[in-house]
């Protein structure tokens, strides 16, 4: 529970920082972040703003500001021998083109979607107040939205390459054979809703059947899988890759195969369901599926 309303509190300061001071005179017991976040929404005045301007903002500043590393990396020599796809590296014009695009269904389609964000929290029983929740709690949650996110994103993505999706929708987000960080959102608005599903509604549905969750792990949770899919999108394999210390997470190995062979590997985050299901894509998984039927064939003649 919130210990108070975010509106209510006093607002004889009218600036930014006067807000904070005041309320961190009262509020001792508040750390930093959280007398920061109680100040926005007291000077904002309007929690829908104040929500829908926190998340706009926040997405799009860790959307470019994690690409950027990407097209900085893209330019130095010394790391073009990471990079999966050989000297596949994106040109400054091609990054540009897909950066536009990238921007103008940000501003046309999920902008209103985040306005309505707030709404939506609070009628799922979102809390928006201080202080936050334990980073253990946080933790726990935002690893629970990963499993989810993945197992509905590996179901949708792959019915889009179900060939009248695919023409129709998906085929923008397959522009790019050798994908870069600032292509992973370069998609139909149609794809970015429904993959976009996986994403918001995981923690909805978590709200509403548990009653417990803070705006803000939402959030956190957001920058991780922004995180996820710039990094999936990267088109560089290093020796210190995530997938090399966890080997069910998915990273660039497993999606940049995806963007060259047009085939398997649909899972975002995690390798479990192309697995199970025996989609994974790539020659190794090529030779375990051959030297399986050779094993049958094998037997049968037995
Ligand atoms: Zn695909
Ligand atoms: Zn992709």
């Amino acid at each position: 529970m919130s210990a108070m309303s975010n509106s209510t509190i006093f607002t004889a300061p009218d600036t930014y920082i006067g807000i904070y001071n005041e309320l961190s005179k009262y509020n001792v017991h508040l750390n930093i972040f959280e007398r920061l976040w109680a100040s926005w929404y007291a000077y904002m005045q309007n929690d829908v703003l104040a929500t829908g301007i926190m998340s706009f903002v926040m997405h799009e500043t860790v959307y470019f500001g994690r690409s950027l590393p990407w097209i900085i990396i893209g330019r130095i020599p010394y790391f073009h021998k990471y990079k999966i796809q050989g000297q596949k590296i994106p040109t400054v014009a091609e990054q540009w083109a897909c950066a536009k695009l990238v921007l103008l269904s940000h501003f046309s389609v999920e902008l209103p979607q985040i306005w309505l964000f707030h709404p939506l929290a609070k009628a799922c029983g979102m809390d928006t107040g201080v202080p936050f929740p334990a980073w253990t709690t946080i933790a726990f949650q935002i690893a629970v939205f990963f499993v989810l996110e993945d197992a509905w994103h590996y179901w949708m993505h792959r019915a889009m390459h179900w060939g009248p999706l695919y023409k129709n929708i998906h085929k923008i987000h397959h522009q790019y054979s050798a994908p870069f960080g600032l292509a992973a959102e370069y998609a139909s608005p149609i794809e970015t809703m429904v993959l976009g599903f996986g994403t918001v509604f995981s923690p909805i549905i978590w709200a509403l059947v548990t009653g417990n969750l803070h705006i803000l792990t939402m959030y956190l949770w957001i920058t991780c899988r922004l995180f996820q899919a710039i990094d999936a999108h990267s088109g560089y394999e290093f020796p210190w890759s995530l997938h090399h210390f966890l080997p069910f997470w998915a990273g660039a190995e497993h999606h940049d195969v995806h963007h060259e062979k047009f085939v398997g590997n649909y899972a975002s985050s995690f390798r479990w369901w192309d697995y199970v299901m025996d989609t994974e894509s790539g020659p190794e998984a090529a030779k375990r599926r051959r030297e399986k039927k050779e094993k049958r064939e094998a037997k049968k003649a037995q």
